[in-house]
């Protein structure tokens, strides 16, 4: 159910409709399935008005587009991306525009296999400013660390990115009292999320429960 008309918001778009657009956008990715989009008519279109349905916080990593992955043209998602997809200050303020001001329904929370990042803070890497990005996804290191014993995989890495967005959607929640109202009132959904380099193949983790 991509967007065909980018002036207007559809008027059943809750946070699941939203997160369905999502997994549809990546089966047509892996699937080789891809929408013919008009890039120059879809710039026409939203030249006065932006309504993107959902923000991506994902790593910068050359293979991690959000756009690309999700089959999305221009208009339809906030992309916001950052080694190791650390939740900041910075993050979290574009977070809520994309959310209160501009009005998106989903906020995803994507880790991705083989991230440098994820490797960087594993190995502590020091590195000029780097270090203070690296050091953010600490707490998903130690978490892994243990619980090495349950874990879900015997790729230590892939185990730590995929903490690192549970913890980071947990941290959006925490650190926003903007997107926590919205999530409370059940306008906004917040969804980690991992991004498989191999299979190209996005897995999407139930809806953070925030009650506990
Ligand atoms: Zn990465």
């Amino acid at each position: 159910m991509p967007f065909t008309d980018r002036t207007r918001r559809p008027t059943d778009l809750t946070p699941m409709v939203a997160l369905q657009m999502l997994r549809e956008g990546n089966y047509r990715f892996v699937n080789n399935q891809r929408l013919q989009h008009n890039l120059r008519e879809q710039a026409d279109q939203t030249r006065e008005q932006q309504l993107p349905f959902a923000a991506i916080l994902s790593c910068m990593d050359s293979r991690t587009a959000a756009e690309l992955i999700f089959d999305q043209g221009l208009g339809d998602i906030f992309s916001i991306r950052i080694a190791g997809n650390v939740i900041t200050d910075s993050v979290v303020g574009s977070l809520e525009y994309a959310t209160a001001a501009a009005g998106s329904k989903l906020i995803l929370v994507m880790g991705h296999t083989n991230c440098g990042a994820v490797a960087g803070a594993i190995k502590k890497v020091e590195l000029g400013k780097l270090s203070s990005i690296l050091h953010l996804i600490d707490p998903a290191v130690e978490y892994e660390r243990a619980h090495e014993h349950e874990a879900e995989t015997g790729d230590f890495t892939r185990n730590v990115s995929k903490r690192n967005a549970i913890m980071g959607a947990r941290r959006v929640y925490d650190e926003s009292d903007v997107i926590r109202d919205l999530v409370d009132k059940e306008e906004v959904a917040i969804v980690p999320a991992m991004y498989d380099l191999y299979s190209g193949v996005v897995q999407f983790f139930p809806v953070v429960k925030f009650e506990d």
